[in-house]
């Protein structure tokens, strides 16, 4: 799959390799800021190669640099790209528990997919990289005349969460909070918190929302995760777990049809068992 925009306005767009594979990014976000003199990208992909080709497709829209890089959480999909941008100047941004994940992860993770050929030629150049400035609660960035609202939601995909909103544009980047589409990884997650973590979105005035995977939307989509979150729990617990074979994987298919991204169900489905 190429890589794909969605122009939001003149100063934001999503890009995205959709599709639901390693090599696409697992079909990641990654939202582009353009300021003034400033750019700044919130999640570039998993790998150094897909954030080059990113790069590529900006220096042909705006001679400026990529000055930040705003990682929503530890998972590779987001991350791994940020390596890229900082080799270039770019400061990275991180909350501590997810600077913590990738230094603990990045590395096996790495050397994994180098043994893959179907994507190691992505990950040849990967490295783990430490951000280089840590946000725990909450950071008000500007850059290029452009000011967001960087903040912790607390608890919710992954510990070391962090959403983006973009106050003056209206545009509210929820990395894996909100999922359009497509399945969401719990592996990490705290089905209570990011509830609330999703709770506490309503009172932002956002009117565009950027998801962590699938087309960006508005309001509704937190409504819509919130739904999702409890009907999956509900799907989880009407099913039955014999050896060999799990109901809630077929039922999560029966329920969520069009849903991409199967293969974080068995995380899922036993985060909710756990609980
Ligand atoms: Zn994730």
């Amino acid at each position: 799959m190429p890589l794909a925009e969605t122009r939001l306005s003149e100063a934001v767009s999503v890009f995205t390799y959709g599709g639901e594979t390693l090599a696409e990014s697992y079909g990641s976000n990654a939202t582009v800021f353009f300021g003034k003199g400033a750019i700044v990208v919130v999640d570039p992909f998993v790998s150094p190669v897909q954030a080059a080709e990113l790069d590529a497709l900006l220096r042909r829209r705006d001679a400026s640099p990529v000055t930040h890089v705003v990682l929503t959480h530890h998972h590779t999909d987001h991350a791994l790209g940020a390596g890229y941008f900082a080799a270039r100047g770019a400061e990275v941004i991180a909350h501590p528990l997810a600077a913590a994940r990738m230094a603990d992860e990045h590395a096996a993770l790495i050397a994994v997919r180098r043994k893959d050929p179907d994507v190691a030629p992505l990950f040849e150049e990967a490295e783990p990289y430490a951000p280089s400035r840590l946000v725990a609660a909450r950071l008000a960035l500007e850059a290029g005349g452009l000011r967001f609202d960087v903040f912790h939601p607390g608890h919710a995909h992954t510990p070391g969460d962090l959403c983006v909103y973009a106050t003056s544009l209206g545009v509210l980047v929820s990395g894996d909070l909100v999922s359009t589409g497509y399945h969401p990884n719990l592996e990490d997650a705290d089905v209570a918190g990011w509830r609330a973590a999703l709770e506490s979105l309503r009172g932002i005035p956002f009117r565009t929302l950027v998801p962590g995977h699938g087309p960006p939307g508005g309001r509704e989509a937190v409504e819509e995760q919130i739904r999702y979150l409890d009907r999956a729990g509900k799907t989880v617990a009407g099913t039955r777990k014999t050896v060999g074979e799990d109901e809630a994987t077929s039922a999560l298919a029966l329920a969520f049809p069009k849903f991409r991204l199967r293969i974080v169900l068995p995380a899922l489905i036993d985060r909710f068992r756990r609980m």
